[in-house]
């Protein structure tokens, strides 16, 4: 039976075409779910969230949020795993060439000049690559984020009396991270336990990453919120048979940021044991260099310096201020300082990583959403982690108001080509984008099955 074209653009499939280095990024479809059209049939219905993911990997599917298209988290995967992140700069450039509509402004751009690095230097790494743009960036870098906190300054004269000493010693902190300047700092349990427990569930190998996640478990029992109370044994049962020589939670505590520590420089992984190191260091009271984060810095005027004022003008104001602040998906400059220390392999990776398709709850899990396909919907990783579990409609305001749009005209054209779904499952996840999202899709391109 004859497909007719529903009036949207054409949709080419990811295949590149120029200066293939390999066959390997052309990855072959493994699944059996699409079906030729005028044949559509119930078994042929994406059911599964990864059968969904999976639509990214022959389809360009633009995010709903950002309206980027998306990239496959397999293919990622793939080209990792033949090293093409670790090898000379002249074949990564060739072999991301065909995806580069993908990447974000602030990776595009990072991508950009390490393509013009490659023709002076096709063999370099990656690493090497970032390295040398460092200088430059870090100064770059440095005075935007100081123009943002003078800004944020100014507005700050308006806060309440009570809070001004607290923010002033806040931004005193955070000026002396911003440039790398050594300083004292208190050490926060909460901070380290959240930090030290994301860069743990990215540690890839499994008896490791269960080693960690043992040491790092004691940390939430009550007897650590003051550090100079006994820690009973049964706590660091698992953990160690020898008693500790001081029997205090700071003892407890130092004991364990030791052990993660050596597994760290085990794993070679830069990241913790710097976190670590800084730790016991303030522990000890002694200076440290701690690199800012904006993500942090925001998190951190958000919920502990300005969380008597939530909803308020000034908050609302410092906090559209703050979100400014360049991030590594955002801005080349912010990306190279991130990932200055960085091997080719993460380097690569983490251009790339905030395009991967992601499944998102439509309403979120944290509100009772269901996990049914209706709920779900599509969307790259940078987009998932920024959302979490904001309501739909608040992340949508972020962004053009046609994007969800786009997004569902290609689940429509491939519905309608491909019966990738029942045409009914389709209304309903807009629906939920009209329920969650406060926004009417139109799903009129939409053919019923009986109409076939
Ligand atoms: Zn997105």
């Amino acid at each position: 039976m004859q497909v007719t074209r529903v009036g949207i653009p054409v949709h080419n499939t990811y295949t590149p075409t120029v200066n293939k280095p390999s066959q390997i990024y052309n990855a072959p479809v493994t699944h059996d779910i699409f079906i030729k059209s005028g044949n559509p049939s119930f078994e042929a219905y994406i059911k599964t969230p990864m059968e969904f993911k999976q639509l990214s990997q022959k389809h360009v599917i633009h995010c709903p949020y950002c309206r980027k298209p998306m990239i496959y988290g397999g293919l990622v995967a793939e080209m990792q795993r033949n090293g093409l992140f670790s090898g000379p700069i002249i074949d990564f450039v060739n072999a991301i060439t065909p995806y580069k509509k993908v990447l974000k402004k602030g990776n595009k751009q990072v991508f950009s000049t390490i393509a013009r690095y490659a023709q002076k230097e096709p063999q370099a790494e990656l690493s090497t690559v970032i390295q040398s743009m460092y200088s430059t960036s870090i100064k770059k870098l440095q005075r935007q984020q100081s123009k943002i906190f003078g800004e944020l300054f100014e507005v700050s004269k308006d806060l309440p009396d009570n809070l001004t000493g607290s923010f002033r010693a806040f931004m005193r902190i955070q000026h002396k991270r911003l440039y790398g300047i050594p300083h004292q700092e208190k050490f926060n349990l909460k901070t380290f336990t959240y930090k030290i427990s994301k860069l743990a569930k990215s540690i890839s190998d499994k008896k490791t990453r269960e080693s960690v996640r043992i040491l790092i478990k004691p940390l939430m029992e009550p007897e650590f919120k003051d550090l100079t109370s006994a820690i009973p044994k049964e706590i660091l049962a698992g953990i160690t048979d020898k008693p500790l020589k001081d029997k205090t939670a700071e003892g407890a505590l130092r004991y364990i940021i030791g052990s993660i520590q050596k597994y760290g420089t085990q794993l070679g992984r830069k990241d913790i044991v710097d976190l670590c190191s800084n730790s016991i260091k303030m522990l000890n009271g002694e200076a440290v260099i701690v690199p800012f984060s904006n993500k942090e810095f925001t998190h951190d005027l958000a919920r502990h310096q300005l969380k008597t004022l939530k909803g308020s003008p000034i908050y609302v104001k410092m906090i559209k201020i703050a979100n400014k602040l360049p991030s590594s998906v955002s801005d080349k400059n912010s990306f190279v300082v991130k990932n200055r220390k960085a091997n080719s392999e993460t380097i690569g990776y983490k251009l790339l990583e905030p395009s991967i398709t992601t499944i998102e709850h439509i309403k979120p899990s944290s509100e009772k959403g269901v996990d049914t396909l209706e709920n779900m919907a599509l969307a790259c990783k940078a987009d998932n982690n920024e959302r979490q579990s904001l309501r739909q409609y608040l992340y949508l305001r972020k962004w053009p108001k046609r994007n969800p749009q786009i997004y569902f005209n290609d689940i429509i054209y491939w519905t309608n080509k491909e019966a990738i779904f029942h045409p009914d499952t389709v209304e309903q996840m807009a629906n939920s984008f009209w329920e969650q999202g406060k926004i009417k899709i139109d799903t009129s391109k939409l053919r019923g099955l009986s109409e076939k």
